[in-house]
């Protein structure tokens, strides 16, 4: 076996192990193949990356399985394409780029200290708006450099 392949199967276990979730071959299939590609995938992507281990009726069901234990996001790209993505653990946080011509997507991370203003910012929109606020995401729309060299 493979040094990454190891790691990520190790890596699958102890998200499943530090949030006491049963460890199925299903949610190790899933989670392997989303810490190897280290970024958002289609749940099409996702289906094809697992070379038919598992019934697409069974991924979908896996998906939201682990969306609702809250292991993994989901988030709409500009098509509305659904995106499948680790979820953050404790204070990490990150953003996304969209390339709006091919739909590409890129995860980003800004300064911790403009995370933190932005955060006082939020307090004082939640007073005014009066809202809740459960969660924000930052968004960069352009052209990536595939799109920009064609
Ligand atoms: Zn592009
Ligand atoms: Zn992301």
């Amino acid at each position: 076996m493979q040094k990454n392949k190891k790691r990520q199967i190790k890596k699958s276990r102890q998200i499943l192990l530090d949030n006491n979730i049963p460890i199925t071959k299903p949610r190790m299939l899933v989670l392997g193949i989303l810490l190897k590609n280290e970024g958002p995938l289609k749940v099409e992507d996702i289906i094809k990356l697992s070379r038919g281990k598992l019934a697409v009726s069974s991924m979908y069901r896996i998906i939201n399985n682990l969306k609702n234990l809250n292991l993994i996001n989901e988030f709409q790209t500009l098509e509305n394409t659904k995106m499948i993505e680790l979820a953050d653990v404790k204070d990490e946080h990150h953003h996304h780029i969209f390339c709006e011509s091919c739909g590409a997507v890129y995860d980003f991370e800004v300064d911790s200290h403009i995370e933190k203003e932005l955060e006082k910012e939020i307090i004082k929109i939640k007073s005014k708006y009066d809202i809740i606020v459960k969660s924000h995401s930052l968004e960069l729309l352009g052209l990536c450099k595939t799109c920009r060299d064609k």
